[in-house]
């Protein structure tokens, strides 16, 4: 089959390697110029565990090519695919649906008739409809579908998702598009689930499986700090409760607070979409304000571990994606971490293996270092805020000689607690009692956080 992909980020550029690897003959297009020049010279610009090889691999054999030109990649392909980003419009909280229009308004007098324009993109209810209007206002009189066909993929283990998904959910409102659509993977996903819906249903999927991974993080969240007070272990409370099948152990890792490019913003837009429609979403608003809480909370726990007080400390932060095996920064709990430290008057270091490029877009005053070591020296405290293996693995007892005051406070925990404090440190983790809890004088429990009128959470800085 001949594919188009229409923006070549994290989703476009996986889905359409991998449409290749199935054996489709695949263009991705994208308006960043520098972005195309790029792959076809070799360089990806993400980073994605095996892309690099899968993306070459498919390029040598003449299946997967990239440009800036949308006209030339659209006229012949059978399904073009709109992968483009759908932010959140600042203080609004809905997705910026700009790129999605533009995407459509473009490529619309161009397309093959009879092609499918499938969103890929998470969009909000009914955007497959006005996606619709915009092309056949363009073309009044050729014939094309449009369906819905969100995507599912971790970052991090992007490829393995996408090749293996735990179901494709496509929304058609025609039967050539569920046929197309039928046809591109049913070969491919063999015994996978195909789950066919209307196409609003498919659009609001997508947001309700991101609305209920992200509610079940915060409660593993907010049970961890249950756990911290009562003399609970969570890690072992949280295997516990998964081993039933009916939770599932997945998402059940206490930390601190969901990040990334999805779960914050499409939390924020479902919430708005059933603002919009009169209806209450009490679990998705008070998940989306315990988050934003919990970010805070973080750099207090942080403080409290250094006895409390920070001012004039220097911190090594360990990890500053949103997750590991990314690059990603959106939304990365290690920003708003960050900050609050240095309002409180501490000095901040910080390693991150890949991240370092896109964060210091985003973080101002702080020392980036590609070495954990490097990071460590000198510091008052060593804070694990990324589960990258280069950290899981680090040597202790080089970073106890390393640092100046051996307070370890591991956000994610990565590190084995008893090794840590063998190597030296004063252990601090989530979800169970930390040593410092005894001595430290805790700032506030309460974080600064209020609901505005409209229900989105808004912070209220405290220093
Ligand atoms: P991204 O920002 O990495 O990539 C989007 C790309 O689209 C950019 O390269 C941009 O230059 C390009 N673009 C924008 N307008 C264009 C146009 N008119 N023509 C051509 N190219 C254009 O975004 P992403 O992370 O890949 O996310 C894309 C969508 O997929 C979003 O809706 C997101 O919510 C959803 N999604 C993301 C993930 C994820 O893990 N990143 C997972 C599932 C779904």
């Amino acid at each position: 089959m001949k594919i188009a992909v229409v923006g070549t980020g994290y989703v476009g550029l996986v889905s359409g390697t991998c449409f290749a690897e199935w054996g489709h003959e695949v263009i991705c297009v994208d308006k960043n110029a520098e972005k195309i020049a790029g792959l076809l010279k070799g360089r990806l610009p993400i980073y994605e565990p095996d892309l690099d090889e899968m993306v070459a691999r498919n390029q040598a054999a003449g299946r997967l090519a990239f440009t800036c030109d949308l006209a030339a990649a659209v006229a012949n392909a059978q399904v073009v695919f709109i992968a483009v980003g759908t932010p959140s419009r600042p203080g609004q909280g809905d997705a910026d649906l700009s790129f999605v229009y533009m995407a459509a308004r473009e490529m619309a007098p161009f397309l093959a008739e009879g092609a499918v324009v499938a969103v890929k993109s998470t969009v909000p209810v009914s955007t497959g409809d006005a996606v619709e209007k915009i092309i056949a206002h363009a073309r009044p009189y050729g014939s094309f579908s449009v369906a819905s066909n969100p995507e599912f993929l971790r970052e991090g283990a992007a490829i393995g998702d996408f090749l293996k998904p735990d179901r494709v959910v496509v929304g058609v409102e025609d039967g050539r598009a569920r046929a197309v659509m039928a046809a591109l993977y049913q070969e491919a996903l063999g015994e996978t689930p195909l789950v066919f819906t209307d196409r609003r249903t498919s659009e609001l999927i997508k947001y309700a499986a991101n609305a209920f991974l992200a509610t079940k993080i915060t409660f593993i969240n907010e049970l961890a700090d249950l756990c911290e007070k009562v003399d609970c272990n969570v890690g072992e409370l949280a295997l516990g409760i998964g081993l039933d099948r009916r939770i599932g152990t997945s998402f059940l890792n206490a930390g601190p607070g969901y990040g990334g490019s999805c779960f914050p913003k499409d939390t924020l837009a479902l919430l708005r979409t059933a603002q919009d429609y009169g209806v209450v979403l009490r679990i998705v608003e008070e998940t989306i304000v315990a988050n934003e809480a919990r970010k805070r909370k973080m750099a207090l726990k942080v403080i409290e571990a250094v006895g409390g007080d920070v001012e004039g400390l220097t911190i090594a932060v360990l990890g500053l994606t949103f997750k590991p095996d990314t690059d990603d920064m959106r939304e990365a709990p290690s920003v708003p971490l960050i900050e609050t430290l240095q309002r409180y008057g501490a000095v901040v270091r910080a390693y991150d293996p890949v991240g370092l490029q896109n964060a210091a877009r985003l973080l101002e005053d702080v020392t980036l270092l590609d070495d954990p070591y490097e990071c460590a020296r000198n510091s008052d405290a060593v804070v694990v805020l990324t589960e990258w293996d280069s950290i899981r693995r680090i040597d202790l007892g080089r970073l106890r000689r390393l640092v100046r005051t051996p307070v370890l406070v591991d956000l994610r925990n990565a590190l084995e607690p008893g090794a840590a404090s063998a190597a030296g440190f004063h252990v601090s983790v989530v979800g169970q009692r930390s040593e410092h809890a005894e001595w430290a004088n805790p700032t506030t429990d309460e974080p600064d956080f209020e609901k505005t009128a409209s229900g989105l959470p808004r912070m209220v800085r405290g220093k």
